[in-house]
């Protein structure tokens, strides 16, 4: 009995930890007409780092502006599918809800208020919180501590700031919001090879440390592999391999057409989806 209590107990921690961020079937149109998403689920385990790797045009925005519910600037919509955060259904909350319940999206591009200083950037990204002047000089310290080169530039006007200025700057604005998970858009995009290893290496201290967990979509495939618990990779809107970062970077199929490391004769992509293994969940992968 003790024994059948105990496995019930961690089968639902094992849940919980699926449960963090669920996306179901997801299917996304455009203009009412242009289906981009055909049915996407993936799944964001509580404290991990999952990245979403495709080429371009293969839906990766699309997914996490589904998720922050940005979709409709873009006259996209959610026609089928759930998406859950927390145990909680949130396909219908708005983003500030969801940046109040601890889901937030950088997007991409970085898009930080040129005229306004780093600081008064940061500052910013607190107006969901009733934070006191002290909370928020704690979470403007907090962020100094990850992006030291924040600290530096503090008072510089985020428009003179360098790309990678500007990327830590949109990242610590999203961590003024206490998020609990951050949905990244193409961090690397633009920037030098070192500052995107040094982003990629704060994200994973403010993983271990503060414990938020990320979904990071990428086009670089090998950063975000080394930095990630888990993989999707999306083709065409769809989910076409999935796994442990350790076991996509082993993949042959992943090396000839992420990582450029070509096994002889090239195949066509199509191939891959054709002979795409049936798809394991994480279950597996975590036990
Ligand atoms: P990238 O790395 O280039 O941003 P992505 O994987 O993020 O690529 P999405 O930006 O999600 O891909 O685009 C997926 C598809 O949806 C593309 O074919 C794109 O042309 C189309 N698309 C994106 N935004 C819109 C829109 N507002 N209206 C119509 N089609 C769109």
């Amino acid at each position: 009995m003790l024994q059948r209590r105990t496995s019930l107990r961690a089968i639902a921690k094992r849940k919980s930890k699926l449960d963090f961020l669920q996306l179901d079937n997801v299917q996304v149109v455009y203009n009412g007409i242009i289906l981009v998403l055909r049915g996407v689920t993936l799944n964001v385990p509580r404290g991990k780092i999952v990245t979403l790797l495709g080429a371009n045009g293969a839906g990766k925005t699309t997914t996490l502006k589904a998720i922050s519910n940005l979709l409709a600037a873009e006259r996209g919509n959610v026609i089928a599918g759930s998406i859950h955060f927390d145990g909680r259904r949130i396909d219908s909350l708005n983003p500030e809800a969801l940046v109040r319940s601890g889901l937030i999206q950088v997007m991409e591009g970085r898009r930080c208020f040129p005229h306004l200083t780093i600081e008064e950037n940061l500052l910013t990204g607190a107006h969901t919180r009733s934070a006191s002047h002290a909370e928020l000089r704690d979470s403007i310290d907090k962020v100094f501590h990850y992006f030291p080169r924040l600290k530096v530039k503090r008072r510089l006007s985020a428009g003179y700031a360098s790309g990678g200025e500007q990327q830590m700057c949109a990242i610590g604005r999203a961590l003024m919001s206490n998020p609990r998970i951050v949905l990244l858009d193409e961090p690397s995009m633009g920037l030098a090879p070192q500052i995107v290893q040094e982003i990629f290496a704060i994200v994973r201290g403010l993983n271990n440390r503060e414990g938020v967990s990320f979904l990071i979509a990428e086009q670089n495939a090998t950063l975000a592999l080394d930095c990630a618990d888990f993989g999707y990779i999306l083709e065409n809107g769809r989910v076409v391999l999935d796994g442990t970062a350790e076991m996509l970077k082993g993949s042959s199929d992943v090396k000839e057409f992420y990582l450029g490391i070509s096994s002889g004769e090239r195949r066509n992509f199509a191939d891959l989806i054709k002979n795409h293994r049936k798809r394991q969940p994480f279950l597996s992968v975590m036990d």
